[in-house]
């Protein structure tokens, strides 16, 4: 069996970069591509970034039983399908989920042997800035992803153990080591 390793932490806090670095320099971890309801971004791929679907078709995959976790965040979807993730563990490889709080506190009951990461920021007004110069986001997306990020960093103590982004080779070494790829 492959080992689990569940990133979370608060929108912005630089997961997607260092899960996209974390790849380069180890790629035989698998890196779970989430279902969302959410619209794409500009240069987002389906089947890459995201699976994006209408809300009715979600809804069926939570239905069917075909999802790990999902959870809403602020406004949309976001759900791991559960087969692919199944299937690279029985093929043995490192398997990376990058989710948010409540998708990760359900898979804290699914999969207790998983290994749950956080990952902070040096502050909240550096995860504000870095929210806002990301420019992705419309004004209310972005109140909404602010007041989420206090509730997700007052969860911190739930998890294995907290890794704070101040500067992204310390954080990577820090995750290399916590996921034993060093
Ligand atoms: P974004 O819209 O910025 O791509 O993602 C918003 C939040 O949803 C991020 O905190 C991201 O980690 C989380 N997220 C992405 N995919 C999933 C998923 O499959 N399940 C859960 N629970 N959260 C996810």
């Amino acid at each position: 069996m492959g080992t689990l390793t569940v990133i979370a932490g608060p929108s912005g806090v630089g997961k997607g970069t260092l899960v996209q670095r974390l790849l380069e320099r180890h790629p035989r971890i698998w890196v779970s591509v989430s279902a969302t309801t959410r619209a794409p971004r500009e240069g987002e791929r389906e089947g890459e970034s995201y699976f994006f679907h209408s809300r009715d078709r979600f809804d069926s995959l939570v239905q069917e039983g075909g999802l790990l976790e999902w959870a809403e965040f602020a406004g949309n979807c976001y759900g791991t399908p559960r087969a692919p993730v199944e299937q690279r563990l029985q093929e043995g490889r490192p398997v990376l989920l990058e989710i948010e709080l409540e998708g990760a506190r359900q898979v804290r009951g699914s999969f207790p042997q998983a290994q749950q990461i956080f990952l902070a920021p040096p502050s909240f007004e550096e995860l504000e800035r870095r929210i806002r110069d990301r420019g992705t986001d419309a004004e209310d997306a972005i109140q909404r992803r602010l007041m989420r990020a206090r509730e997700e960093l007052s969860a911190e103590g739930e998890f294995d153990a907290v890794v704070v982004n101040n500067d992204l080779e310390q954080t990577l070494l820090k995750l290399e080591g916590l996921m034993g790829l060093t």
